[in-house]
């Protein structure tokens, strides 16, 4: 297999400065099915000096680029989205080992972002401040940072990557994108569709290649203005310390530990125990978990508790598990060999901690699972002490704890270091509303869980992150603003006499 060119540079793909290069596995059966460059910090100065070039030296056009402009483009980047929307989801869905219909739906989020993105752009415009006196003239503009790094995850690849790089462009920054070193395929693929585009050369440039490197080498770099990074909490740290020394403008999505409290309240007829159990269901084991938002802790009132956790272990046991494109398969396997290792290592632990096992907790068996799947595991009686509670797992693993109280509910919910998302399922319209304004997540959902907006903001609280991402917030993380105060009718101070 030869090594495709994904290092993408001022205009031009290359391999990386070393030569050296890296074996895309597919997760469903551990084998190599692509070859990419393996880039150094080296390759990550290259795009990064190729991006300052685009934003302020010769021509720095893009920025420059009228912004109805810039919004075409990103309109003609969704349209090619959609064009070649079976490709990429194919391409996803083998990279990061989703459902095909999961990255084919991922494939139409991404060309709406880049479309909310360039409508977004054309509105959000400065203001003109009444300064109170009309020998002044005062406007509030925004600019763009200029040269962005962005830093993605392996579970979303390409949506990660539209969240970022829509409002970049539409703000009329440069970028360096580097991908997960597990999951670049999807992310070479859109830079390719963003000069079919017609993006200027230099505008857009991606480093293929792992974090200890070209991420660190991008949040540490002087003449990068603002990093935005998606991933772990460990992983956002570093990038944080590691742009401290330049006061680089900073923005993290980091990991979740997300509750899905259920009252009683919800289940009170057949269809919505129903409902409620299903989206557990779907809160918790969708794309094997390996979701920041996973519903992953199940805070259920006690009564409702067996009845709850015996039909949800039901369910869990019958999800078919398999290739992304079989027929009739709803999930795939984890990611990578160490996605599995670290899934088996949290389940025993919980055990050992004392939670009791109601469904999952192997490795399925059969040749069709020869990769890195895992069963979806409900682990019941948890305790909020344990680590499988308090950690975030990023596999198909649910805890289940209980409350008697609405005042428990939320302390149980709240009692995590993170704040990304949660849910709250009640029959109650007062009390869902009361316990969603209590709890310290960045999205609540009610009798819901997972749909985004891409006009409401996404992130978190504590340490799921700084900023955020979509909405018109996702899109000021990339301007500066600057205040314009013009005098139009001069004179000397005389504050110094002499
Ligand atoms: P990760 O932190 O291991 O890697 C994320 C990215 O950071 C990769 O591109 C990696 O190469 C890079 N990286 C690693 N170390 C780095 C360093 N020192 N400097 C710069 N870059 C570095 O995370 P992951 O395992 O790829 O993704 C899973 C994590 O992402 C989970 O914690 C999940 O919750 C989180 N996530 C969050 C959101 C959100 O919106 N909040 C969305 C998706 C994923």
């Amino acid at each position: 297999m030869s090594a495709q060119l994904t290092i993408h540079v001022g205009g031009e793909w290359r391999a990386s400065a070393s030569g050296a290069t890296r074996e895309i596995l597919d997760p469903v059966d551990a084998t190599a099915f692509a070859v990419v460059a393996e880039g150094g910090a080296e390759d990550a100065d290259a795009a990064i000096d190729a991006a300052r070039r685009a934003f302020d030296g010769g021509r720095g056009e893009w920025p420059r680029t009228p912004v109805a402009e810039r919004a075409a483009l990103l309109r003609r980047v969704a349209g090619l989205l959609r064009r070649d929307r079976e490709e990429l989801g194919l391409l996803e869905s083998r990279d990061a080992g989703k459902t095909l219909e999961e990255g084919r739906v991922d494939v139409d989020c991404v060309a709406d972002a880049f479309t909310y993105f360039a409508d977004l752009v054309v509105n959000e415009n400065g203001r003109v401040v009444d300064a109170g006196s009309s020998d002044i003239h005062s406007v509030v503009v925004h600019e763009p940072v200029g040269v962005c790094a962005l830093i993605t995850p392996w579970n979303y690849p390409l949506l990660q990557a539209s969240w970022k790089i829509a409002p970049a462009l539409a703000a009329g920054n440069t970028f360096v994108i580097k991908p997960s070193e597990i999951t670049p395929l999807t992310t070479v693929a859109l830079v390719r569709l963003l000069t079919e585009a017609g993006l200027p050369d230099g505008v857009a440039n991606v480093v293929t290649g792992p974090g200890h490197s070209v991420g660190a080498r991008l949040a540490e770099h002087p003449d990068v203005g603002l990093v935005s990074f998606t991933g772990g909490l460990a992983s956002g740290t570093k990038v944080m310390r590691a742009a401290a020394d330049t006061v680089k403008k900073v923005a993290l999505e980091l990991g979740g530990k997300n509750p899905n409290v259920v009252f009683a309240d919800a289940c009170a007829t057949d269809e919505g125990f129903d409902t409620a159990v299903d989206q557990a269901l779907n809160a918790a084991f969708i794309h094997s978990g390996q979701v920041c938002s996973a519903g992953s802790r199940l805070i259920v009132e006690e009564p409702l508790r067996e009845r709850f956790v015996a039909e949800l272990a039901r369910r869990a046991e019958k999800i078919r598990l398999g290739r992304g494109t079989g027929k009739g398969v709803e999930c795939g396997p984890l990611v990578s060999a160490e996605q599995l290792a670290k899934t088996e290592e949290y389940v025993a632990s919980a055990l050992a901690e004392g939670a009791v096992l109601r469904a999952g907790g192997t490795r399925p068996d059969g040749p069709d699972h020869a990769g890195y799947f895992y069963r979806p595991t409900v682990l019941d009686r948890c305790r909020r002490h344990m680590r499988v509670v308090r950690e975030e797992v990023f596999g198909p693993v649910l805890t289940v704890e209980t409350f008697r109280t609405e005042d428990e509910a939320v302390a149980l919910a709240n009692d995590t270091e993170y704040g990304l998302a949660g849910a709250v399922w009640s029959g109650d319209p007062g009390r869902a509303r009361r316990v969603a304004g209590r709890l310290r997540h960045g999205t609540v959902w009610i009798n819901d869980y997972h749909p985004y907006l891409p006009q409401a903001e996404w992130g978190g609280f504590g340490r799921s992150g700084v900023g955020r991402e979509l909405g018109p917030a996702g899109l000021a993380e990339y301007r500066e603003t600057k205040h314009i105060y013009q005098n139009l009718a001069p004179r000397p101070v005389r504050w110094f006499a002499g």
